[in-house]
């Protein structure tokens, strides 16, 4: 974490300022950084500008920008380093302009850990932070998306009774009663969720990811182990899944021990798309219905803290984690001049 504190380093050209521009420390207990922007009396609202900084892992020379034909490529290019620049020189530019807001702060939190735990979310979150809306920077081409599924892994126990493998009739194959239960998950369970249906985000789906058991071919496997990756809807919660989950299987009459494997709750997010700053929003960038990925990002997270939240930013998920992940560089400048209307929009 960066321990160094930037004092202003911009300033405002008239003699006497009425907005300023500073960053704030990160320190491990807010690992965030956030440079704002407001007028120095009378904010009214606060719009927060959270791109996240990390990226998924990637080889050295992914870490080496590399600019063709327009486009920029390298480890982060779209997820999230466009909506970084995008964000931050929105922010910079409008400090400069003389058409601001009068009354609204605008802050900027580049959040660690978002491909893992969201500890950066989570600590903005956990400091009792406001602002009236979050603009997440993540690759949604250029449209305000208002809702995401969520996320729950769930490890799945089954236990048996080791015996030799010559007499199975002694022991109780954890295996077997496992196989039982990837069933009920993945056809009647899967079945019924494809009927839970949102209308911008789908259906609810499970998917048994992995699986372990037994130790050798000549002993009755004891114990036998899955994990599960369940993407919620609005409104499911991570204990209502889990009793459904146990309920299905109890009918089944098969026993299964459930735990959690996820480091921090991943709920779906869902915003209001009729708030005032959200349909500002959208006529901003000329968008007319709302719009709902697949994908888990800090906005649930910060929504979850009662900021309303949305997701905007330049290129396309279909490129993130991928190993030659680039961004247009004009999608990148278009994102910047919209979120820059946008924030000139505001009063
Ligand atoms: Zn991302």
């Amino acid at each position: 974490m960066v321990k160094k504190t930037w004092r202003i380093f911009w300033r405002p050209r008239r003699r006497k300022p009425d907005w300023r521009l500073n960053f704030n420390p990160c320190s491990r207990a807010a690992p965030i950084s956030s440079p704002g922007c407001s007028p120095q009396r009378g904010i009214q609202q606060t719009i927060l500008l959270a791109p996240h900084l990390d990226t998924v892992g990637a080889e050295d020379a992914q870490f080496v920008p590399q600019r063709k034909q327009g486009r920029m490529y390298g480890r982060g290019a779209c997820d999230t380093k466009g909506s970084v620049a995008a964000m931050f020189t929105a922010l910079c530019e409008l400090a400069a302009s003389p058409s601001r807001p009068q009354t609204t702060q605008i802050v900027f939190a580049g959040l660690v850990d978002e491909e893992h735990a969201q500890a950066g979310s989570r600590a903005l979150a956990a400091t009792g932070f406001q602002a009236d809306l979050a603009i997440i920077g993540e690759p949604t081409r250029l449209q305000v998306v208002t809702a995401h599924k969520g996320s729950l892994w769930l490890q799945l126990e089954t236990r048996g009774q080791a015996a030799h493998g010559a007499t199975p009739r002694l022991g109780k194959n954890a295996v077997h009663e496992m196989a039982r239960v990837v069933d009920a998950l993945e056809s009647g369970y899967a079945a019924h969720l494809r009927r839970r249906h949102h209308p911008l985000l789908g259906t609810a789906t499970v998917n048994v990811g992995q699986i372990w058991g037994g130790t050798q071919p000549n002993i009755v496997p004891a114990a036998c182990a899955i994990t599960v990756d369940r993407r919620t809807l609005p409104g499911e919660t991570d204990a209502g899944v889990v009793r459904e989950i146990a309920a299905r299987l109890r009918k089944r009459q098969l026993q299964a021990r459930i735990s959690h494997t996820k480091l921090a709750p991943a709920p779906a997010l869902e915003t209001n798309a009729n708030l005032p700053l959200v349909r500002r929003l959208f006529a901003t960038v000329g968008q007319t219905e709302p719009v709902g990925v697949h994908y888990f990002c800090d906005a649930a997270v910060l929504a979850a803290a009662g900021i309303p939240s949305v997701v905007f930013g330049p290129g396309d998920i279909a490129q993130a984690h991928t190993a030659d992940e680039w961004i247009s560089l004009a999608q990148v400048e278009r994102a910047k001049n919209l979120l820059l209307k946008f924030l000139k929009s505001l009063s």
